[in-house]
């Protein structure tokens, strides 16, 4: 089979298989075999395929039938620019994220130390940290096989920061001039109903954010301000229909609250400065 019969194939497999986006899955995983850029592919789509080669490549295309995450098959995720490593015990970094680091980067000053609460992959704070010379940072979570993922990007991006395993802020100590967090946040009762992907692949503990899709919200805002220095930040990412809450939580500590839209018009950051 040529090149081009093999990706026909796959197109027809992941669209028979209902996948969302079967057309560039199709494509990415034949990328992710052959390394062929978009270019190479038709220079040498009318050449015969290898045999392990064609082999992977239906492998790959069986898991994504099976709704196996796309990232999860490829091992990564691009999030700033950067790519990402991923496995099933970390979050696959979301593109809406991103609003949240463009925001926070306006406050971000050299020399500043920032701790990433919820780090996951890292994503967050290690693009931080790659775009923005000279600041220091440090990354928490409550797993220890999310922390293996982040330092592994550490290492890879060549940034210095360090990961802590801890509870919220159980594990924390001094004080920051930032912290960000793009914490779990869907109600419990909706993990169940999302896309297949996610709900069977993802980290449970990386979704649920609780009955209401709040209490790490409550929890940070309330613990946040004995680790912030005088006149420090603090940034979320939120869900599209939690900006109002969130927003009035913090004002108890927090003063200049400001919401900021996504792409497609969704409330998706929060952030403030705390009160003197
Ligand atoms: N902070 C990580 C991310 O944005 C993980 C978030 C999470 O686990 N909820 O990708």
């Amino acid at each position: 089979m040529t090149i081009r019969q093999v990706l026909a194939e796959g197109r027809k497999k992941l669209r028979e298989a209902q996948i969302p986006d079967w057309e560039l899955d199709a494509w990415y995983l034949l990328e992710y075999v052959t390394g062929y850029t978009r270019n190479d592919y038709f220079l040498h789509q009318e050449d015969e395929t290898a045999d392990d080669r064609k082999q992977q490549y239906e492998e790959l295309i069986q898991k994504r039938s099976g709704h196996i995450p796309l990232q999860h098959l490829t091992g990564s995720q691009e999030f700033m620019g950067i790519s990402f490593l991923v496995n099933e015990h970390v979050l696959i970094p979301r593109q809406d994220t991103e609003i949240l680091v463009e925001e926070s980067m306006k406050y971000i000053r050299e020399g500043m130390h920032i701790l990433d609460m919820c780090t996951g992959s890292g994503c967050i704070l290690l693009s931080i940290l790659k775009l923005k010379p000279g600041v220091a940072g440090w990354g928490a979570d409550l797993s220890e096989r999310a922390l293996a993922v982040a330092e592994k990007n550490r290492d890879r991006l060549n940034v210095q920061a360090e990961f802590l395993k801890s509870d919220l802020f159980s594990g924390v100590t001094g004080r920051y001039d930032c912290i960000l967090s793009n914490p779990p946040y869907i109600p419990s009762g909706i993990v169940d109903t999302l896309m297949e992907e996610v709900r069977g692949h993802e980290p449970r503990q990386a979704l649920d954010g609780g009955k209401d899709g709040l209490y790490y919200y409550r929890k940070i805002i309330e613990q946040s301000p004995e680790y912030l220095k005088p006149g420090g930040m603090l940034f979320f990412e939120i869900g599209y229909d939690q900006s109002e809450t969130v927003r009035e939580q913090m004002k108890d500590f927090y003063t200049g609250v400001t919401v900021v839209k996504d792409l497609a018009g969704l409330d998706r950051v929060v952030y403030g400065r705390l009160r003197s």
